[in-house]
């Protein structure tokens, strides 16, 4: 799929499925701790209420509650399979960075860990091919086709990650030092002083305070802030060619996520990476990306560059987005308008387009036919308002 960005294209994904597995009583329990320790590398990570409820809502899919010796207990009655990522098509360029927007519940996250292939336990069933393209070999490699092994030789080289929940993410036990550089050690065999030269070099770029102090200090010392860019110099420091950033300001204040923006758009006119930011705040997806990608019931349904996109969104939906943004209507002296009803649950998605039971300009048709992927002056859309 082309789109309006024109360049190299590093990283080709089609067709995109993925899918939510869920097992029996007990291995569900072992698969909930498993995913948080994956997720967050450590397992007394408590998530935001949104992700909580998110997540409650996933795992009482053909569950029912017990009480077991006085304890509720949850019990699953079959084995369920739930899309998250649901045939989904995107191409992102040398030098581009995209800026994927949607409702909390999209899919804009589990897109995110299947490019970087997390072997998360029930998120499984992936089909379709995310395809890599190497400097050097030039020849494209279906990242979805890698063993663990060949993949921990992408993760940190070619592809960075910056986490949504920074202090979670970072591992209490080890020194900040140690850990940001330990992708330098375990990969690419770099010796231990050029290591640590590396290492301050880049906490210095991310404009940590006093980088020497802090590079033997462990994260319950840092702040937010210092914790989210010490995340930022841990994804930069092996020079990957992209940076996949999951709400990388969520978990941050309005002030210290101003100093963030301005830190990665430095960053990356330095660095010439190419970045995918995941996020459901408008504002921040057109500060970061030249292309916005918006994202719907585990599909992209339009692609558009920045400036195209916040001028005159095609996509019923992304006019939704835009029109129940307070900064947009403000500045376009427009009445706050919400999106009527609710994101459908992977489960519940509706036949035909997914946004129909929620669209303004839905058709009789829009109710059991899938709408076309159409290209319009360099735009990407799926609507058949347009066809
Ligand atoms: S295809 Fe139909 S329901 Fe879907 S966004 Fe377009 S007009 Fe609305």
């Amino acid at each position: 799929m082309k789109h309006s960005f024109e360049g190299i294209p590093l990283l080709q994904i089609k067709d995109l499925k993925f899918y939510f597995k869920f097992h029996s009583f007990e291995r569900s329990k072992y698969l909930d701790q498993k995913f948080m320790e994956y997720l967050q590398y450590r397992p007394s990570f408590e998530p935001n209420p949104l992700e909580k409820k998110a997540r409650e809502d996933y795992w009482s899919l053909g569950r029912e509650k017990r009480i077991v010796d006085g304890e509720d207990y949850t019990y699953q009655q079959e084995e369920v399979l739930v899309k998250a990522v649901d045939g989904l098509n995107i191409t992102v360029h040398e030098n581009e960075s995209i800026s994927i927007i949607g409702e909390t519940g999209s899919g804009k996250s589990s897109l995110l860990f299947s490019i970087m292939n997390f072997h998360l336990p029930h998120l499984s069933h992936k089909k379709g091919e995310i395809n890599y393209i190497s400097r050097n070999t030039k020849t494209p490699v279906n990242l979805l086709s890698l063993s663990e092994q060949q993949m921990e030789q992408y993760r940190g080289i070619h592809l960075g990650f910056i986490p949504q929940l920074p202090k979670e993410s970072l591992n209490p036990w080890l020194k900040i030092g140690f850990q940001t550089g330990e992708v330098l050690f375990e990969k690419l065999s770099v010796r231990q002083e050029k290591i640590k030269e590396r290492v301050l070099e880049f906490l210095g770029k991310v404009v940590l305070p006093d980088p020497k102090i802090n590079y033997n200090k462990y994260v319950d010392k840092l702040s937010g802030g210092e914790a989210q860019r010490v995340c930022i110099a841990m994804a930069l420091l092996a020079d990957p060619r992209i940076i996949l950033a999951d709400e990388p300001l969520s978990a941050l204040d309005t002030i210290i996520q101003a100093n963030v923006i301005h830190l990665l758009l430095t960053l990356k006119k330095e660095l010439k990476s190419s970045y995918v930011f995941a996020t459901h705040n408008l504002g921040v997806a057109g500060q970061l990306g030249d292309t916005i990608a918006v994202m719907y019931g585990g599909e992209i349904v339009e692609v558009r560059s920045k400036e195209k996109f916040f001028e005159e969104p095609l996509h019923p939906y992304s006019k939704g987005l835009l029109n129940s943004a307070p900064w947009y209507a403000v500045k376009h002296g427009l009445e706050l308008e919400e999106i009527p009803g609710e994101l459908p649950k992977p489960h519940e998605w509706p036949s035909g387009c997914k946004f129909h039971p929620r669209c303004p300009s839905a058709m009789a048709m829009c109710q059991n036919k899938k709408p076309p992927r159409m290209q319009m002056n360099g735009s990407l859309i799926e609507c058949f308002l347009y066809s």
